[in-house]
């Protein structure tokens, strides 16, 4: 009955169900980052997600809150619960449900799950005598007081005394069962120090806890007992599972349960670790449903040292923190500074100087000062290079085909911060990479391969960085991608040749024309966004890049037809047409006599011949693919890397046969699959856009070193984050 069913490649999870007391805090918004980035983690990996949100809208606390505003409890409600979506919109949250606690069809699922809880005989009523939080919504240990009986969390508050007839739910019969559960699954809670804790606290010997309050009207009524009306958490908990239901199902926990439960993760803050490490899963216990996977209890926060409350007027507000800083700089911020799990700092200064250090400079400069390189040595391009061709020595790929790996278990265990610090950790190598190799030396020098093995692995990291870090900063990540000349938009004219130029390697024809402003970000709203393709075997491609030129053509007539000057082209093609029509008729009649072509027919083919020459070599990729295959060809003829070649070849040349390491033709390295079919329109890449996440290849394809299509035309480089201004100086109201 305990079993969690693994076997579902589905991922479900939760940040707590917030209490809507107030305007959402810091801490909610830094669970819901960090909830949010795990989804997209899961989203990347190729898996289902559904990431549960929600409002707990119940209780004492709110029906106070709401009289002292002037509002009825659903007003307030409804005022606060609209607050927290906006924050969450503003974080770039991607939630997939969003639970109210007033909703009725919650009603129905908790009266369900009460009545099977009742028929566990676990429902009994009694005498409750004890201290009550109403900021914890919780009645306390004496033990747990401190002096004056106020509540270690809400120390401003004293605790209300209590003597009142409840119902209690028979928590101490689950004892033996929920010490056998923390043994038999030591991962139910994490991290370590909050197992540890509940170990302790569960050790010292359940006691059975009230779940109904008299005097309160804000709440479900107990069914068997309307004056007495369901104790909040009670209700909130089963928020969980009124979450899973379809818009459009009856509800019943059956209904409810039936596709993404278990939930595979339950992320909260370490407040309210005792809710759902002990209680919850005795209650899932006692009505017979399959336990969650995993709780996890992250750390608190602080800011500048101190603990952030209303009394100290230090409260951080993030919604202001978004709208002055961005979201991507907020969520970086958490994620990264703080080790997921223990108490961190908030502190505005350090958090302007992370920013500037990691995404301004560290990252952003290296785009956009190698990109100014490409443009300068390698005509706007990424070079012609296939990854799989940089020697294994190189210090960039050295560490880049591990750090998907790596990445991906920390995003699996929560650990971000260490996360991040891998991902930086090659974008500060890509740094000193640069400052080794220097590249403008050999571009000076004439080393034209050593140069485009510089940028095309410098280029590759950064991919992979942005890849890596696209569950935390999605907005860069995307802006990285465009630059690396990602296409933002499907392209569907296109589509008819997909599969033969597919096949046919790295070039790129879109690349032919003009830059489109559609193809910006903010245009981009595409259709459809099929899957990455398939590789294309590795036999194949050096022959079919031997007839590639050839192969193309009739593309770029295509492109040519495409443009404004087009309709003149065509009409000077089928003018052409009639003459070389008539000319063979005349040539076929005197067949003793050779046809003089009029100087006017010579004239227009001749200019269209040129015309045809300059469009295939002014474009980068054009010029990179005429270029690198006439290189392959004479390798495919004569072998070698001869120093004529060098020195005739122009700054794109290097074809993907003639890295340091390959000893000619036989000796070629097997290419690697490449996962980014050169012409697909699925090579639009928007970490924002669910659907096409969905339908890309999987983490372990693009997470992968060495995929960054070769020849891809890059984009526009503009800085990926503008530098923070210095923070003012932090005056904490006192
Ligand atoms: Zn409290």
């Amino acid at each position: 009955m305990t079993s969690t069913n693994k076997s579902k490649n589905t991922f479900a999870l939760t940040t707590p169900v917030y209490y809507v007391n107030d305007v959402p805090h810091i801490g909610s918004a830094y669970t819901t980052i960090a909830a949010d980035v795990v989804a997209r983690f899961e989203r990347l990996r190729g898996k289902p997600v559904l990431l549960i949100t929600g409002t707990d809208e119940h209780g004492l606390k709110i029906q106070r809150a709401a009289q002292s505003a002037g509002l009825t409890p659903q007003e307030h409600c409804d005022t606060i619960a609209a607050a927290f979506d906006k924050l969450w919109h503003q974080l770039d949250i991607q939630y997939d449900r969003f639970i109210r606690t007033t909703s009725p069809r919650h009603q129905s699922i908790v009266l369900e799950f009460f009545q099977r809880v009742w028929d566990s005989g676990d429902i009994y009523s009694g005498r409750q005598q004890g201290w009550y939080c109403v900021s914890c919504e919780e009645f306390k240990e004496e033990r747990d007081l401190l002096d004056g009986h106020r509540c270690p969390l809400h120390p401003n508050k004293e605790a209300e005394w209590r003597d009142e007839q409840n119902y209690f739910f028979r928590l101490s019969k689950y004892q033996s069962r929920l010490e056998a559960l923390y043994q038999e699954r030591p991962d139910f809670i994490a991290p370590e120090s909050r197992r540890n804790e509940v170990l302790s606290f569960v050790a010292q010997g359940l006691q059975d806890f009230s779940i109904s309050r008299v005097n309160l009207e804000w709440g479900f009524p107990v069914p068997a007992d309307p004056k007495h009306t369901l104790y909040v958490w009670f209700d909130a908990l089963l928020g969980y599972v009124t979450a899973l239901l379809e818009p459009d199902q009856e509800p019943t926990l059956s209904q409810a349960l039936a596709t993404w439960w278990p939930i595979n993760l339950h992320l909260i803050g370490k407040d309210i670790l005792r809710f759902h490490a002990v209680y919850w899963p005795a209650m899932l216990m006692s009505a017979g449903v399959p336990l969650p996977e995993k709780v996890f209890g992250h750390g608190f926060l602080t800011k500048d040292g101190q603990k952030i409350s209303k009394t100290l007027g230090n409260v951080i507000d993030p919604a202001d923190l978004v709208s002055r800083y961005s979201s991507d700089a907020v969520r970086y911020y958490f994620l990264k500074e703080i080790e997921f799990g223990k108490d961190g700092d908030f502190n505005e200064t350090r958090f302007v100087n992370i920013l500037n250090a990691d995404l301004a400079n560290d990252l952003g400069n290296l785009l956009n000062r190698t990109l100014g390189m490409a443009r300068k040595y390698a005509s706007g391009c990424v070079p012609g290079v296939a990854g799989a061709d940089i020697p294994s020595d190189n210090p960039l790929k050295a560490r880049g085909l591990t750090l998907g790996e790596e990445v991906a278990r920390a995003y699996e265990s929560l650990a971000f911060s260490s996360g991040c610090e891998a991902i930086l950790a090659l974008v500060r190598a890509c740094n000193k990479y640069i400052d080794d190799r220097a590249p403008w030396t050999l571009h000076k020098q004439g080393q034209q391969r050593e140069v485009s093995e510089v940028l095309y692995s410098v280029l590759e990291s950064v991919r992979l960085a942005a890849y890596l870090l696209s569950p935390i900063i999605p907005n860069i990540s995307t802006e990285i991608y465009r630059q690396l000349g990602f296409k933002l938009q499907p392209l569907p004219e296109l589509t008819p040749q997909t599969g033969q130029r597919a096949a046919a390697g790295h070039l790129d024809l879109v690349a032919l024309k003009e830059p489109a402003p559609s193809a910006l970000p903010e245009a981009a709203a595409p259709t459809a966004a099929p899957a990455f393709e398939a590789a294309s075997p590795a036999q194949g491609q050096r022959w079919s890049k031997v007839l590639r030129p050839f192969a193309q053509a009739p593309a770029y007539l295509a492109d040519a037809l495409a443009e404004t000057k087009g309709l003149l082209i065509a009409v000077l093609l089928l003018l052409l047409a009639i003459f070389a029509g008539n000319a063979l008729v005349e040539l076929a009649r005197r067949t003793d006599r050779i046809p003089v072509v009029s100087p006017t027919l010579e004239a227009i083919g001749i200019g269209y011949t040129i015309w045809f020459i300059y469009r295939y070599a002014l474009f980068a990729a054009g010029r990179q693919a005429l270029f690198g295959n006439l290189q392959s060809l004479k390798q495919e003829f004569f072998g070698g890397n001869s120093p004529a070649a060098k020195i005739k070849t122009p700054p794109l040349a290097l074809s993907t046969d003639t890295s340091p390491s390959a000893e000619g033709v036989s000796a070629l390295p097997p290419l690697e699959a490449q996962p980014f079919a050169p012409d697909s329109p699925a090579r639009y890449i928007d970490f924002n856009d669910r659907a096409a996440i969905a339908a890309a290849a999987p983490f372990s394809t693009h997470s992968r070193w060495g995929t960054l299509p070769a020849s891809q035309p890059l984009g526009e480089a503009k800085p990926v984050f503008q530098r923070l201004q210095s923070a003012e100086p932090v005056s904490p109201s006192r």
